[in-house]
């Protein structure tokens, strides 16, 4: 018997949502229809209340970096070192592990977008670009 591919075991009725988005490039995020709480993994109940009611929407694409790290040494076959590993906070407010894609250094706090990274199997993931930073006011 063949291990299931990576994404097939993380794919279920309360993720399918989330990677047919991802297939389209669309991020999206669960908002609970009781309190407006916004939250990113998928799970079938809101965190902040613990209703059962959430909608997929879609996500700005917008945030900033809350943390990140540089990694020096290859783990993962298709992603040649050195990379940027960030959690970014997205402007809805959920944080998201995710890369910053190309070499473009980063600092906590940078404006940054959301973009797609295709792999050789399985649904593009999100990764992030850095925007310019925001004109300062006078
Ligand atoms: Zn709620």
């Amino acid at each position: 018997m063949t291990e299931p591919a990576l994404d097939e075991r993380f794919e279920d009725p309360t993720t399918k949502p989330y990677w047919d988005g991802a297939r389209a490039q669309r991020l999206l995020l669960q908002q609970c229809l009781r309190c407006g709480n916004f939250q990113l993994y998928p799970r079938p109940f809101c965190l902040q209340c613990g209703a059962g009611d959430l909608e997929w929407v879609e996500a700005a694409g917008s945030g900033r970096v809350y943390s990140k790290t540089t990694v020096h040494l290859r783990t993962v076959e298709h992603l040649d070192p050195p990379y940027v590993v960030a959690l970014v906070e997205l402007t809805e407010g959920p944080r998201i592990l995710t890369n910053i894609a190309g070499s473009v250094p980063v600092s906590i706090g940078d404006r940054v977008r959301v973009a797609w990274r295709h792999r050789p199997a399985g649904p593009p993931v999100p990764v992030f670009e850095p925007l310019p930073p925001e004109p300062t006011q006078r």
